[in-house]
């Protein structure tokens, strides 16, 4: 079967907090993104291809915390995370930190195919991406009034901010009035049965200079196995890779012979709600089954697979 799934952050989303309008942007940006993706995996591509188109028809869409709508960080400026895993072979390519870069994505991926290396920072990345030709983009490009006025609420606080979280803020008390933006990941599986996993981020509002989360460290926002899973993670990051979720979740499935649901199961609502970390992630097995699972009020999520299956959702159930 194959199948792709996607999502757009987690956090604390509730009808409460959206108005129908605001449903409709989101139904239609996500399924843009499944539309990009999923064409691709019809036509016999690969999970790999599949998930770096939906993921940069995410980054295109300002509604989301990556590529063009990124946070602000506490200087001011967007320092945005990505990373990519082939299932398959088990390489991978992740950047942090970059800056005008218009599709993170894109350059984790030339990364993983082009760098010789895994993890590419900051303006070493930059230097990269400059030299394979990466589309770059100006600051004016990344801004976004609602996210500026996010930042300014709390930028002279310590705070930091899933920008999607309400008046959740870390270590905070401040409301946040612009709830609807998040993280974006896909997970595929092609119909050769090969895994793929991408996540990009700006990260959390108010971010420190310099500050990575999990969505482009390899094992914890982000994994790819065809022995077990890919996986795609989004939520407060630092939570997520001190229990290493992607990986967590990939090894009860190759070690113990849980199933993909079960071992989420375990990670996400068990682990990690004892760690006190809230998010959630997709996940996509070689039969291509799939798992939306989150330990948060809600999260944006997408799939559709070759039985004809096809949900867009927000809430939780
Ligand atoms: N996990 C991301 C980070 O901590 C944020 C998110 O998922 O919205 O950078």
């Amino acid at each position: 079967m194959i199948t792709l799934v996607i999502h757009g952050g987690a956090g604390n989303i509730t009808p409460a907090m959206m108005n129908r309008e605001q449903e409709i942007e989101y139904d239609n940006g996500l399924k843009n993104a499944l539309d990009a993706g999923y064409s691709i995996l019809k036509n016999g591509g690969s999970s790999l291809d599949a998930i770096v188109a939906a993921i940069t028809v995410l980054e295109d869409n300002p509604i989301f915390n990556a590529g063009r709508g990124s946070v602000f960080t506490k200087k001011g400026l967007h320092e945005m995370d990505a990373a990519v895993m082939n299932g398959k072979t088990l390489e991978a390519g992740a950047v942090s930190g970059v800056r005008n870069i218009k599709n993170p994505i894109k350059l984790a991926k030339e990364v993983m195919l082009h760098s010789g290396h895994v993890f590419l920072s900051g303006s070493g990345a930059s230097e990269f991406a400059l030299s394979r030709g990466i589309e770059q983009a100006t600051d004016d490009y990344f801004f976004n009034k609602q996210r500026y006025e996010q930042w300014v609420k709390i930028r002279d606080s310590d705070f930091t901010q899933l920008d999607h979280e309400g008046d959740n803020l870390k270590g905070a008390v401040a409301p946040n009035p612009d709830h609807k933006f998040g993280t974006v990941g896909a997970v595929a599986c092609d119909a050769e049965g090969n895994l793929a996993a991408g996540t990009s981020t700006g990260g959390m509002t108010n971010k420190r200079f310099g500050r990575i989360g999990d969505s482009p460290v390899i094992g914890a926002g982000t994994y790819a196995n065809n022995a077990s899973c890919a996986i795609s993670c989004t939520g407060h990051g630092e939570y997520f890779l001190r229990a290493a979720v992607a990986h967590d979740v990939s090894c009860l499935m190759e070690y113990k012979g849980l199933s993909l649901q079960e071992a989420c199961n375990v990670v996400i609502k068990d682990k990690l709600v004892k760690m006190g970390g809230e998010g959630g992630l997709i996940g996509v097995d070689a039969q291509g089954n799939h798992t939306f699972c989150f330990n948060s009020a809600g999260m944006y999520r997408a799939m559709r697979n070759s039985e004809g299956r096809e949900e867009i959702a927000y809430y939780g159930i």
